[in-house]
């Protein structure tokens, strides 16, 4: 049955293919900008370069100084930039460090961005921005942050080292995992939810094999595509806010946590979602999280959260953050459960059997 629901859709463009970057300049034009800034990572320098190169006067320059969290240090040097440059709009080439840099300078000048992304992480797609001030990740929904066009090339995920791009796809189906049960979901969201897990469970194992695979790279895009439509859509539950806990107390990698913690997270929450959980066998058999956490192995990720870098006597202080300002959930929180929670996520132990009052 088809539960009550109000949905507001985001507005945005999005072209989706193999060699898309040839229609960049296209969507500068059509958006009317004449000066674009690019940004990156030093690690996307090159191709942030070389697309420079390839829109000719329609670009003013290029940073490629994004680092991850966004830190305000770093912004308010774009900030300068954009001012001496007169810059009319932003290209964002890169993984999700990079799309926060343009939404920190969207936020604070409206201008319009163009993202590339080319990780599965999502934040294309959503008018949320996480930045760093002094060490502290404060997060803020505004629609100015939302990229107006998203251009998914195929090709720009091929480099993506296999490890990476099992943690980001990890990442992406978290996303959608907690959209199926959000208090705020709808029967769409849903629908791209359960396709998103679907597509990406089955293409991240092809990656794995073969970083090369043109087919299985075209399908995780569309899986984080799909995934992060979930998450800039509807709100987001205790896995979201235990990583945001972990990352922030502990600098651990953003994808890779994700990727530890979902299978614990899911089946803490397992019981207490009816009818979403049913979606979620659907598309992972009976025992969802535990399917996730094989997928993991499958994948060559790690398991603990000890090995990517949380101390031991992190546990008590992450479990206090994440009852601190909790983000809603289906199934209330409990001191004792979610420190038992992250203690088996720290040994890499398997996510704790749900089966009790599973519909
Ligand atoms: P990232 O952007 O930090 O990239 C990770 C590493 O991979 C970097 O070294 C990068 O240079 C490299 N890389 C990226 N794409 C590559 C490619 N195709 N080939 C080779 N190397 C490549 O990581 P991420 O996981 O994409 O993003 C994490 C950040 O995004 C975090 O700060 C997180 O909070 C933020 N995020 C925000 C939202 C949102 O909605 N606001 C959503 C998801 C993630």
């Amino acid at each position: 049955m088809v539960e009550a629901c109000t949905y507001s859709a985001n507005p945005g463009r999005v072209v989706f293919g193999d060699d898309t970057l040839g229609r960049v300049s296209d969507e500068i034009a059509r958006l009317g900008l004449k000066r674009i800034l690019l940004l990156s990572t030093r690690a996307h320098e090159r191709a942030a370069c070389a697309l420079a190169q390839r829109l000719g006067d329609q670009a003013v320059g290029v940073f490629p100084g994004a680092v991850v969290h966004t830190p305000v240090a770093v912004t308010d040097k774009v900030m300068e930039l954009v001012r001496q440059l007169d810059v009319d709009g932003l290209i964002a080439i890169g993984g999700g460090s990079t799309v926060g840099l343009g939404k920190a300078i969207a936020w604070r000048t409206d201008l319009p961005q163009i993202v590339i992304p080319t990780t599965y992480a999502g934040s294309e797609l959503t008018p949320i921005l996480g930045e760093t001030v002094d060490g502290t990740k404060t997060t803020r929904t505004d629609a100015k942050i939302l990229p107006e066009v998203v251009i998914y090339d195929v090709d720009l995920t091929l480099t993506l080292p296999a490890a990476l791009s099992a943690a980001s796809g990890m990442n992406a189906i978290a996303h959608a995992v907690e959209a199926c049960y959000a208090r705020d979901r709808n029967p769409l969201i849903s629908l791209l939810a359960v396709e998103g897990i679907a597509v990406l469970a089955e293409a991240l194992p092809r990656i794995a094999v073969d970083p090369q695979d043109r087919s299985a790279r075209r399908s995780a895009l569309y899986g984080a595509w799909l995934c992060g439509t979930c998450l800039g859509a509807v709100g987001m539950a205790l896995h979201h806010k235990l990583c945001h806990v972990l990352g922030g107390l502990f600098s651990l990698p953003h994808a890779e946590t994700h990727a530890i913690i979902l299978p614990h997270a899911l089946a803490y929450n397992f019981a207490a979602i009816g009818e979403s959980g049913v979606n979620l066998q659907k598309v992972l058999g009976p025992d969802p999280a535990a399917a996730l956490f094989s997928l993991c192995a499958q994948l060559g990720l790690e398991h603990s959260l000890r090995e990517i870098g949380m101390p031991q006597s992190g546990i008590d202080e992450a479990a206090s953050r994440s009852l601190a300002n909790p983000y809603w959930n289906p199934r209330p929180l409990e001191r004792s459960a979610i420190r038992a929670l992250l203690a088996r996520a720290w040994a890499g132990e398997p996510p704790e059997s749900y089966n009790q009052g599973v519909v």
